[in-house]
């Protein structure tokens, strides 16, 4: 019994140790004592062991205080693992590769077929012609829907109709699959590469594209509910008296009113080609800032009820709005700080996405695939 309980504080401190060298990326032994609160031998003996194993590496000098000692960094091993990552749009899909530092390098993007059938062979195509260049290790989908990620389905995708879809049943590979919500994994990439997030617990993600979806960070956890339904904030009635039918089967959910598809409605007749694409083209022409106006004060609207119910520490908007101008998240504020109760809504932090060029919810799905690996840690 004493062996086996002195193997699990081992492997706890194991992982312990590497969630310390992602949160800092560089960091001496001496400071992962400190951190810890492990003697200085059993961080000594439990780093060689994570450098053994590949997990890690001696990455140079720090400076230090004291002269003639040296301080050697600790730093991720970029190629530990390397997984595929797959960014499922409602109208386009994006893959990628993921490493084990955090690091996302974009490769592909395609139509998305709208049948499972279709989509996953897609899919089977890709893995084989990566695998044949790169060894992936495992495979990471970020998904625009309800996810049981223990059982790898998709509940429901709501914008593609699809319903109780195993992915595992469509696909035949033999690493790890695994599978979120897209705003889930945005809150992990927030939290690992965001200077600011990393000091709060309380995190709520918006992102908004064809919907509105939300992730939901508890006390430092992603908050998923027992069914896998939390955060379905874009399907709360903001409207009592809407008659337009939204795909959940209700009338006046908030993402009829704050998604990107409230603006493409205004301008019907001009524009052309799949939403995302409309929606870029949109924000050009004339009218577009009385309707991202429009917009931006409908997604405060639902923000309210939000930070009425939740009481988060920090909201961050992602998806198709992170690059909108300064206007559109003063709407936005004025109605937060204006509407919430008070203090939360004086004191919750606004913010867009820290990343403009790559998706959240894709580098997301990379640092899924690293706290997999860390929870699997022997
Ligand atoms: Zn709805």
């Amino acid at each position: 019994m004493k062996k086996y309980d002195n193997l699990n504080v081992k492997i706890f401190n194991k992982k312990n140790i590497m969630k310390i060298i992602h949160k800092y990326n560089s960091i001496s032994r001496n400071e992962i004592a400190k951190l810890t609160g492990l003697k200085q031998s059993s961080v000594t003996r439990l780093t060689k062991e994570l450098i053994d194993e590949g997990y890690i590496y001696e990455s140079g000098l720090l400076p230090s205080k004291s002269p003639g000692r040296k301080r050697i960094s600790l730093s991720i091993n970029k190629n530990y693992i390397k997984s595929m990552l797959v960014d499922m749009g409602v109208s386009e899909t994006y893959i990628g590769i993921g490493y084990y530092n955090g690091q996302v390098e974009m490769l592909y993007s395609f139509l998305t077929p709208q049948t499972p059938k279709k989509f996953f062979a897609e899919i089977q195509k890709y893995y084989k012609k990566i695998n044949e260049n790169t060894d992936i290790s495992m495979l990471v989908f970020s998904i625009p829907g309800i996810v049981d990620v223990n059982n790898n389905l998709l509940i429901n995708v709501p914008n593609l109709g699809w319903h109780n879809i195993y992915i595992n049943e469509f696909l035949n590979v033999d690493i790890p699959v695994l599978a979120d919500n897209e705003a889930n994994l945005s809150i992990l990439a927030e939290k690992y590469h965001s200077k600011i997030l990393k000091l709060f617990e309380n995190i709520v993600f918006v992102i908004v594209r064809e919907g509105v979806g939300t992730g939901i960070m508890l006390n430092g956890e992603l908050y998923r509910g027992k069914y896998f339904s939390a955060g379905e904030f874009g399907h709360m009635t903001i409207d009592l008296n809407s008659k337009e039918m939204c795909h959940c089967g209700k009338t006046g959910c908030w993402e009829m009113f704050a998604s990107i598809r409230y603006a493409l409605k205004k301008f019907k007749d001009e524009l052309k080609g799949d939403p995302i694409t409309q929606f870029k083209k949109m924000k050009e022409l004339p009218g577009a800032r009385k309707v991202l106006t429009e917009m931006a004060h409908n997604l405060g609207k639902g923000l309210v009820n939000i930070v009425n119910s939740l009481n988060p520490e920090v909201i961050v908007l992602g998806g198709e709005i992170v690059d909108m101008p300064a206007f559109f998240y003063e709407e936005i504020i004025k109605i937060v700080r204006k509407e919430s109760l008070k203090p939360a809504g004086e004191k919750v932090i606004v913010v867009p996405s820290i990343f403009k060029k790559i998706s959240s919810n894709i580098l997301g799905a990379a640092i899924y695939a690293i706290n997999y690996v860390i929870e699997n840690i022997k």
